[in-house]
């Protein structure tokens, strides 16, 4: 395994693709600051990863200025610089425009969009003093095309690709990359609690692969965004969907 010297942030990182992208990090060599709002879940995640001392897991609100002032406050004590982050907590509320009440589309907006524009104003002047990083939002394939019962989280996904141009348009010159992942639908705990057989039905015949992608599937686009090998890459979003943006319609 290579030597530790980088750190990346992730949020969201106690299970799901949050998690998944905390171990490909490691692997990888980084330390590793895993934030999350659920702190069971995250201590359990955490005492499933290795090295234990390129671990810092930290309970956290992304839309809590303080919390993120705090959680990143500690992360540079411990391991001394930021080099990606990961803009991966989010939640998931799937009703009707009519049904979805104003607190509710207050919070996924607050996670989904305020959370990523918070950790990257705390976080990008920590990766400045190193000569910059790498930021990668996780989005969404509902904020690419509209369809019924996203309408808080498809919206706030839209808005996360469009607060990813706007992060490269004026983080490039300082030396940070900013780019979005639009994931299709992969079997996680949101997966578990919104996709009513009738989702899932829709996804199968709308992706040409015809399958759930699955959690390593995202780390490692991430993980190839954040890595010298996407030097050139910049302000886009790439969706990792096993086809459905390409297609437009279903399938016959
Ligand atoms: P998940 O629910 O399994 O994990 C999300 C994690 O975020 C949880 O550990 C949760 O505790 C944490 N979280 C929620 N609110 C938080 C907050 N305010 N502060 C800090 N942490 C918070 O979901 P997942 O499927 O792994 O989703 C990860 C990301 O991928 C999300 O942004 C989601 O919108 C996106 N995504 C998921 C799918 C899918 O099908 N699973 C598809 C497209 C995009």
């Amino acid at each position: 395994m290579p030597p530790q010297t980088k750190s990346a942030v992730i949020t969201g990182a106690a299970r799901g693709i949050g998690l998944a992208i905390a171990r490909t990090f490691l692997a990888n060599g980084y330390h590793v600051t895993l934030l999350d709002i659920d702190g069971a879940e995250l201590r359990k995640a955490s005492a499933s990863l290795a090295p234990a001392d390129a671990v810092l897991a930290i309970e956290c609100d992304v839309s809590v200025p303080a919390q993120v002032q705090a959680a990143i406050r500690t992360t540079e004590e411990r391991f001394g610089r930021i080099d990606a982050l990961v803009n991966n907590a989010g939640v998931a509320v799937f009703k009707p425009l009519l049904e979805t009440s104003f607190e509710e589309w207050e919070r996924v907006l607050a996670v989904n969009l305020s959370g990523p524009f918070l950790c990257t104003q705390v976080c990008a002047p920590v990766m400045l003093k190193n000569g910059g990083g790498s930021i990668v939002n996780i989005a969404s394939i509902s904020g690419l095309r509209a369809s019924t019962l996203r309408v808080a989280y498809g919206t706030s996904k839209a808005g996360l690709m469009h607060l990813t141009r706007q992060q490269a348009a004026e983080l490039g010159n300082a030396g940070i990359r900013v780019n979005a992942i639009a994931p299709g639908p992969v079997e996680t705990a949101m997966a578990k609690q919104v996709h009513s057989p009738a989702i899932r039905a829709d996804y199968h015949d709308a992706i040409p692969l015809a399958r759930y992608g699955t959690e390593q599937e995202i780390a490692d686009a991430v993980y190839f965004l954040c890595s010298p090998a996407a030097s050139y890459i910049n302000g886009q979003t790439l969706a990792v969907d096993g086809g459905f943006d390409a297609v437009g319609i279903g399938l016959p």
